[in-house]
């Protein structure tokens, strides 16, 4: 029986390119040995299918890898037993061989007829699966000549078959700017899916041109006559609206025909961009114009990269008509598309590679965002899903799409949040695999529950990649496990302090404690918690713990008693503790609660930012250490006169007693300190080796020389070794 490998040939040697034709028959030799004995439902030999596409596939303007791929297209789906990968790649090598195996995965896509949406997944992961654009074209040329012998399928494959066509094919190639691909499967399902529906159209379409044959006719005839005045060579085609646009304006559109302004049009090809325009200029002086129908896609292409000016002008006996104007390269673009595009972008050396696919589709994208129509926009964006999305199935048959490096967890948080916390494990294409299994395209994952789950673990907190799961199991955390937060949460802010210095218990407590109330919580175990269930991050505090830890750490730091040095020379204020800042009257005073300075201390004011000036000692550490960097924000202070001896105000002073370590020692110095009537603010003992203890003692006094009378009389007290002023 004979095959219609002749047709490739001739079909080939018409378009004059230069194919490699000595591998394309080495493609189809292999092929037809790999196919021999299968025969189409037709009755007609296997081959003639893939000889049929390659055909189309030339007819894009593909070049010879796409044609021999086209050949090979359904060898490693049915002749498994004769051939395989490996054999493909050795004998077409490594592109021919992506081909093949990027349309054989294809296959594998079952498409069910679900609601728009889903659709929209299917048709992009499509898109993401094929990898190569011309995975994309081949499989088109495929499904065309499926589609023109599907006569010869049982009713159930034509139905299902065209659907998926009307719902897949159509629409990716539209996407793809193939105009003629998208009219031929949209009419040819259309006469499967609503055969009546279709005839009825055809019929009605055909009985119009019939009553006016001659307007057509008449029509193109007269604008030639025009264009040849204007010295203008064109082509001119009549009859460019498809059975199946016709019909959706009719049928979904609700419009009846003397509606549809465009059902007559006609298609003007020229030479060149500006004789588009001249030509426009020619028929709006031939004809009236319909108001609001001129478009000029030429400076402004759709994002598909269809040019064409259109407009819709009245012609004979008023019947409107819609005129297309392009140049011939726009004509090729915008019957094959992307393909033309690509072919012309490639020249014939061959495949893209991922950056300059990406660059294209920039560029479609560059395009569109000048245009008005926001639709079209995302449109075209839609086309760039190569990297940035992975389509997986529920095994219900439903796509779910996430971002790219999803894993099994992002997949079961997706589907619901109970999905995710009552997850125990999971299963992709059937197989057991760890619950951080990053998905790919096309793969069915199944997530195992168990009521007995005790949640989620902290851990996949780190696991989970998408922001949606992260806020699920954050959430999980927060509602169930206050108490198990809170651990956490110490766990990890011990951990930070830790880096800062040795650290208690206590310590961090009372650090957290002055954050948490800073950034609004009632108390610690709040900070805790929100850190334990994540809804804080450790970084976004870190910086304050640290302030807040060198800050307490400081104030504990020895100090020798300082020097006193009278101040005498100063006026007395009000309402400022008895400081007198330098040159600047009624200035809010605040004492620093890291060193206490009393009236006799040598004092120095810092400006805070909003709390008025600060008084610190000279000598206090935070001073020494910021004096440098901070400079411009000291101010010389002093204390008003009579407050270094006088009783006016009352200061606290912290008191650091190296002291015996006996029972009735704390009893001695509070009694001793009760005799001189002044009062403990604040008390707390420590351990200081086997014997001793240190006892920081905060007691309120009126300047230096009173705390210099506490201190002598203290160090009388038996046992007490040594006293230095300092803080808590
Ligand atoms: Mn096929």
């Amino acid at each position: 029986m004979e095959d219609n490998y002749e047709n490739l040939v001739s079909t080939l040697k018409d378009l004059g390119k230069n194919y490699n034709f000595e591998k394309i028959q080495q493609a189809y030799e292999y092929a037809a040995s790999l196919h021999e004995g299968q025969f189409r439902k037709s009755g007609e030999k296997y081959i003639c299918h893939p000889i049929s596409v390659a055909c189309i596939v030339a007819e894009f303007g593909l070049d010879t890898d796409s044609i021999c791929a086209a050949l090979l297209h359904d060898t490693l789906e049915d002749c498994a037993d004769k051939t395989d990968v490996e054999t493909i790649k050795r004998l077409f090598g490594q592109q021919v061989y992506e081909l093949v195996e990027g349309l054989t995965k294809l296959v594998q896509i079952q498409f069910v007829d679900k609601e728009d949406m889903h659709m929209e997944s299917l048709r992009k992961m499509f898109l993401a699966m094929a990898k190569d654009v011309r995975v994309i074209f081949i499989k088109l040329a495929d499904r065309i000549h499926n589609m023109r012998t599907l006569a010869a399928q049982p009713p159930e494959k034509q139905r299902r078959i065209a659907l998926e066509t009307m719902h897949v094919y159509a629409p990716l190639a539209h996407r793809l700017g193939m105009q003629r691909v998208k009219q031929e499967l949209e009419n040819l399902s259309l006469s499967y899916l609503d055969p009546d529906g279709f005839k009825a159209v055809n019929d009605d379409i055909e009985k119009r041109y019939g009553q006016n044959k001659d307007f057509i006719e008449h029509t193109k005839e007269s604008i030639l006559n025009s264009m040849n005045d204007y010295h203008i060579k064109c082509d001119i085609e009549g009859r460019v609206k498809s059975v199946y646009s016709i019909y959706r304006k009719m049928f979904m559109q609700k419009k009846t025909f003397d509606e549809i302004y465009d059902f007559y049009a006609v298609r003007l090809i020229v030479d060149t961009e500006l004789e588009c325009y001249t030509a426009l200029g020619v028929i709006h002086e031939l004809y009236n114009t319909i108001p609001g129908r001129f478009k000029d896609y030429i400076s402004i292409p759709k994002a598909n990269n269809y040019r064409s000016l259109h407009t819709t002008v009245i012609g004979k006996d008023g019947v409107p008509f819609e005129v297309q104007i392009r140049t011939w390269e726009m004509h090729h673009v915008a019957e094959f598309g992307i393909a033309a595009h690509w072919k012309y972008k490639s020249g014939d050396k061959g495949g893209l590679d991922i950056d300059q696919k990406l660059e294209w589709i920039t560029k479609l994208v560059e395009n569109e965002s000048s245009t008005a129509d926001p639709e079209d926009f995302i449109d075209a964006l839609k086309i760039d899903i190569f990297s940035d999305e992975t389509f997986v199935f529920t095994p219900s048959g439903d796509v779910i799409t996430l971002p790219q490096d999803s894993n099994c967890i992002d997949f079961a948080y997706h589907i619901h949040s109970a999905v995710g916390n009552k997850m125990i494990g999971a299963k992709v294409n059937g197989v057991i695999v760890p619950i951080d299994r990053e998905l790919h395209n096309g793969e069915i994952v199944e997530i195992i529950t168990s009521q007995a789950s005790k949640g989620p673990s902290r851990d996949w907190l780190k696991i989970a990649k998408t922001s949606d799961a992260k806020a699920k199991i954050r959430q999980w955390f927060k509602k169930e496990k206050r108490d198990d937060n809170i651990i956490a949460g110490r766990e990890e802010i011990l951990s930070e302090l830790k880096k800062y210095g040795k650290v208690t218990q206590s310590d961090m407590d009372q650090v957290v404690e002055a954050v948490a109330t800073r950034n609004g919580m009632t108390c610690a175990d709040d900070m805790y918690n929100m850190i334990g269930y994540g809804g804080i991050s450790l970084s976004k505090i870190a910086i304050k713990l640290k302030d807040e830890f060198e800050s307490l750490i400081a104030s504990r730091e020895p100090e020798v008693v300082p020097e006193i040095t009278l101040q005498t020379n100063a006026k007395a204020s009000k309402n400022n503790g008895g400081v007198i800042v330098d040159g600047q009257d009624g200035c809010s005073v605040k004492f620093a609660k890291c060193c206490n300075p009393l009236p006799g201390d040598a004092i120095v004011g810092f400006i805070t930012k909003g709390f008025g000036i600060s008084v610190h000692k000279c000598d206090c550490q935070n001073v020494l250490k910021s004096v440098e960097e901070n400079k411009d924000r000291f101010v010389s202070v002093e204390w008003a006169h009579g407050y270094t001896s006088s009783k006016n105000d009352s200061y606290d002073a912290m008191l650091k007693i190296y002291a015996e370590d006996r029972i009735s020692m704390l009893a001695d110095i509070s009694m001793a300190l009760a005799d001189m009537k002044v009062s403990i603010t604040q008390v707390f003992t420590q351990k200081h080796g086997p014997d001793d203890m240190i006892i920081n003692i905060a007691v309120s006094c009126k300047n230096v020389e009173h705390l210099n009378a506490i201190i002598s009389r203290l160090r009388g007290i038996r046992g007490v070794f040594n006293i230095q002023r300092g803080n808590s």
